[in-house]
């Protein structure tokens, strides 16, 4: 595992300093809102879907700590361009991750890189601030007017 950490406060670091696709989406075909209480994490999701049903493009925004920043960077890069289903299966697989339901090695074929944030299970009270932004998306995809909250 500690491989597996050294990689993980790189790759937070990394995204923290320079977040991807981070800012409004002008158009947005859904958006929803998420909030963790217990950090005090807000971020906002939002994005475009194709004909297709795919996911042409995702940002976020909003203000959060170091790791779901991180989170959200990466979370858009990974689901840039994936089917909607494909995308949800993948915010259940990062979910799985990051609680410890899956372990990296099992994981590592769907999720690729995103393994890294095995590394938050050891700092348990940081498991919902990686985890805010990808129920955060799937609240949009679903098209939920509601804010989502960790709590
Ligand atoms: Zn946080």
């Amino acid at each position: 595992m500690s491989d597996l950490t050294d990689l993980y406060q790189q790759v937070i670091l990394d995204h923290q300093r320079r977040p991807r696709n981070f800012g409004d989406l002008e158009d947005a075909d859904r958006r929803a809102e998420g909030y963790n209480p217990l950090c005090g994490d807000r971020i906002n999701v939002e994005l475009k879907l194709g004909d297709d049903g795919s996911v042409t493009d995702v940002r976020f925004s909003g203000q959060g700590c170091a790791i779901c920043t991180a989170s959200a960077s990466m979370m858009t890069e990974s689901l840039h361009g994936r089917k909607a289903d494909d995308a949800d299966h993948i915010c259940r697989g990062f979910t799985d991750l990051v609680t410890g339901k899956r372990e990296p090695e099992d994981a590592e074929g769907e999720l690729g890189k995103l393994v890294v944030f095995a590394g938050v299970r050891e700092f348990p009270v940081r498991v919902k601030c990686a985890t805010l932004p990808w129920h955060t998306f799937r609240a949009a995809l679903e098209g939920r007017g509601k804010p989502v909250s960790t709590e």
